[in-house]
């Protein structure tokens, strides 16, 4: 009776092996932070370790101890902490855990400090998020022996024409000796077919960061649903709901999943194009006027929210044409993985 994430598990270990199947000089290495996709962090560490991965890749060392009873591999921090020295005694299995190091005061910091820490320095790309510019090299260059260097790191942004700004990046990279017997370059967003290039113009072996189109790569393997909890026949102008709000005449559903779960939390999505402007501002005037889009349906038919969700669960609105559903059944509904919690994710 709650907001279930059903999971064909055949057919997504399916995908999981092909996608972990990458081609030679090119690894594939497990991405898990946040919520776990949706899936949970130790569920996906708990993957990763039956799929024989050798790293798993958290975003924050605070992380680590989600995944670290689940997977023997080492664990890759891919955020930068703000507090490096801080963030190497934070973790239990020090040995384990490779750091990413995205600016030079940063490294100066671990190249002094007696622990050697195994870290990967992070390149500035044109994201702009973190990393260290082209410019500074030769000051990295004398660090990288003081510590454990474990290879470079690279965030591209999402779309096409990376593979250039991949090979521009490595190439002036890898100029710099760092003592690696075979170069390893960290990457995330290449398809393995460019992770692949990448490897054979650098000879360097390539470590493919991938989390969305690993876990939720096949879609028709993850089918959320919620429990219809009741069914409440409402008439012409009765009010409803937390607000008083008059729907008019149909039916109220109360289905699960709420705000605690993540429903009806829309993340901005990118506003590029007239197109995307446009259905904006549709939603805008739907919204305006009292009826927003909720994210479940029946068939293919998007339900009305009658007001914004509850904690743990929502009320949807049926017009008096259509039969409501039984309470107990259940309603298929379109999440964003990132941002939902499920509260029972059933392998079946
Ligand atoms: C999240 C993240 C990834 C994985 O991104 P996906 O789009 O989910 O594959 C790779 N690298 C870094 C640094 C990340 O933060």
């Amino acid at each position: 009776m709650a907001l279930v994430l059903e999971v064909a598990t055949e057919r997504w270990r399916a995908h999981l092996t092909r996608v972990m199947a990458a081609p030679d000089h090119v690894r594939v290495i497990p991405v898990g932070k946040g919520n776990g996709y949706g899936l949970g962090l130790p569920r996906l560490a708990r993957e990763a370790s039956t799929h024989k991965a050798a790293t798993f890749a958290v975003g924050l060392i605070e992380e680590i101890s989600q995944v670290s009873p689940h997977f023997d591999g080492d664990i890759l921090v891919m955020n930068a902490s703000p507090d490096p020295l801080g963030a190497l005694t934070a973790t239990e299995i020090p040995e384990q855990v490779v750091h990413t190091v995205s600016r030079v005061a940063d490294l100066e910091m671990l190249a002094d400090s007696p622990a050697r820490p195994r870290v990967v320095v992070e390149l500035l790309t044109s994201m702009k998020r973190h990393g260290i510019a082209l410019a500074e090299l030769p000051r990295v260059a004398p660090l990288l022996g003081k510590v454990r260097f474990e290879g470079w790191s690279l965030h591209l942004p999402l779309g096409r024409g990376l593979l250039d700004e991949a090979l521009t990046l490595s190439r002036a990279a890898l100029s710099v000796p760092s003592g690696q017997a075979r170069p390893q370059i960290w990457v995330s967003h290449l398809g393995t077919d460019q992770a692949a290039s990448l490897a054979a113009a650098t000879g360097a072996d390539v470590q493919l960061r991938t989390g969305t189109e690993l876990w939720l790569g096949d879609r028709t393997a993850l089918r959320p649903r919620a429990s219809v909890l009741d069914v409440h026949r409402v008439e012409r102008g009765e009010r409803i709901g937390y607000r008083q709000v008059r729907p008019g005449a149909g039916t109220a559903l109360i289905v699960a999943g709420g705000t605690a779960n993540g429903i009806g939390m829309v993340a901005p999505s990118a506003m590029s194009g007239m197109r995307s402007r446009a259905a904006a501002v549709a939603r805008a005037g739907l919204e305006a006027a009292g009826r927003l889009r909720s994210p479940y349906r029946i068939g293919s038919r998007r339900l009305e929210f009658v007001e914004p969700p509850h904690m743990q669960a929502s009320m949807v609105w049926l017009p008096s044409s259509t039969t409501p559903p039984a309470v107990g059944s259940e309603l298929d509904l379109d999440v964003r993985f990132t941002t939902t919690g499920f509260d029972d994710i059933q392998f079946q």
